[in-house]
Formats: C-alpha cells, sequence, structure tokens
C-alpha cells in the first residue's frame, strides 16, 4: 500500500508578517524547482497570516492550512474562527486537537471531533492530533491512552481523503527528546490497527498517519521510512526553510 507522505508545517505562534511571507516564499521557491517532490507539503501559519502567506505559495504545489477552527460555521464565538472562513481564504487542510490547544484551553475528544466534523462540512483536510504524555508512558498507557483519543476524536464519515491522523507524543513536542523509531512504529502500528476497527481494514490502510515531536532533517530519515509512518507533522523545524525543506527531500 503506498500512501503519498505529508510533510506539514506548524508555525504555532510564531513570526510577524514579514518572517511569515520570507518563509513560504523560501518554501514555496523550493518547492517550485523540484516538481517531483515525493510528498505533499502543507504550512500552517498564525490566523492573520493565512492571506499573505496562501499569496505567497500561490501556484507553488505547497498548500496552506489553520491550526484550529471551530466546531460551527457561525456566530458569537469571539476569537474563533470558522472552518468555512479558512477554506475561503484559501486553506485546504486544519490541524485540530493539537496537545497545546488540548493543555491551554481544555479541548477534549468530544470537541476535537465536532471541529473535525465541521472542518469536513467546509471541505477541509481534518489532521486530528493525537498522543500520551509522559506519565501515561511512563504508566505503560500509551497504546491504550492512543486508541481513546482516537476513538473519541475521529468523526464519523472519516475517511483516508478527508482525514490524516497525527501522533505527537506530548513528551516530544519541543523538547528535543524525539520517539525512538521502534516506539514509533509501535504506536503506529496500533493507531492503524484501531483505525481499522473504526473505518475498516481498506480504508485504514489508505490513511496517512503522520508522526510529530522534534523531527528535524537529522532524524526525519528513519522515522518516514517506517512502515506505518507517512510523514511528519512539524513545529520547530518548519521554522527555517531549509531545515523543512530537508525534511521533505527525506521522503522516497
Ligand atoms: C508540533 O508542534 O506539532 C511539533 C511537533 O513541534 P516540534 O517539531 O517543535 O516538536
Amino acid at each position: 500500500m503506498s500512501r503519498r507522505p505529508l510533510i506539514a508545517g506548524n508555525w504555532k505562534m510564531n513570526g510577524l508578517l514579514a518572517d511569515g511571507v520570507a518563509l513560504a516564499e523560501g518554501i514555496a521557491a523550493k518547492r517550485k524547482a523540484q516538481p517531483d517532490l515525493a510528498c505533499d507539503m502543507l504550512i500552517c501559519p498564525p490566523f492573520p497570516l493565512l492571506g499573505a502567506v496562501v499569496g505567497a505559495v500561490a501556484g507553488s504545489g505547497v498548500t496552506v492550512g489553520g491550526q484550529d477552527c471551530h466546531g460551527k460555521t457561525a456566530g458569537a464565538h469571539t476569537g474563533d474562527t470558522s472552518p468555512a472562513l479558512l477554506k475561503d481564504v484559501g486553506c485546504s487542510a486544519v490541524i485540530l486537537g493539537h496537545s497545546e490547544r488540548r493543555t491551554d484551553h481544555g479541548e477534549t475528544d468530544a470537541q476535537v471531533k465536532a471541529k473535525a466534523v465541521a472542518a469536513h462540512a467546509a471541505g477541509l483536510l481534518a489532521i486530528v492530533c493525537i498522543g500520551e504524555t509522559l506519565a501515561q508512558r511512563d504508566a505503560g498507557q500509551t497504546i491504550e491512552v492512543n486508541k481513546s483519543q482516537l476513538k473519541g476524536s475521529l468523526p464519523e464519515g472519516a475517511n483516508a481523503v478527508n482525514t490524516v491522523i497525527a501522533y505527537e507524543p506530548v513528551w516530544a513536542i519541543g523538547t528535543g527528546r524525539v520517539a525512538t523509531p521502534e516506539q514509533a512504529q509501535e504506536v503506529h502500528a496500533a493507531i492503524r490497527a484501531e483505525l481499522a476497527v473504526l473505518i475498516g481494514e481498506a480504508e485504514a490502510m489508505k490513511m496517512r498517519i503522520l508522526y510529530g515531536g522534534s523531527m528535524k532533517p537529522e532524524n526525519a530519515a528513519q522515522l518516514i521510512a517506517l512502515p506505518d509512518v507517512d510523514g511528519g507533522l512539524i513545529g520547530g523545524a518548519a521554522l527555517k526553510v531549509d531545515d523543512f525543506w530537508a525534511i521533505a527531500c527525506n521522503c522516497a
């Protein structure tokens, strides 16, 4: 089963307008110069930069996504952004349930699921993030926690075209401590097995599962080469053109 890898950059709350445009233009230029790149590339800037970044990558093949969206289409939700608006300004995807949203904003699996339903209705690819904390790993609960988050966050109607799963061990995000290939493959395989239960074997085999957590040019090759790892969700290393591009170039 060949799944086209996805290399997605999560810029988080970093950069000002000029930085974001320069970063997007740099990535777009590299992508344009290599039309036969063997992966999809997505960048997810902060909301106010979306319009400028969509313009900066136009025609390059690099796509743009949001870092979150609301579970409703419109209404009295101050500070929130609707999936319909993300789509309208040129996004094709949205990251949902990132551990920083789950921690900073108390997002639950049920809320992530509602957001994914709304994202699908707006025509966006939902990138659903799950992952265990260090305490949960140390307690031997890694597989159980990831299965439970997956079951709770995956919306009805999820399929390999409208959904991507991102396995992001919380202890590896922004820490420089990356999962070993054995740890990553074990969890990715368990996620795929649970997907088979939830959406059927055929769809599970087609769905992309990204690894996220301190992925860098120097460790990306061995992670991306794992049988159940279909690319990466990258934070820190997505803020430098050369690092982000080097990671993408590891996709065969
Ligand atoms: C992330 O924010 O999803 C992430 C994986 O960050 P980092 O690559 O910096 O660990």
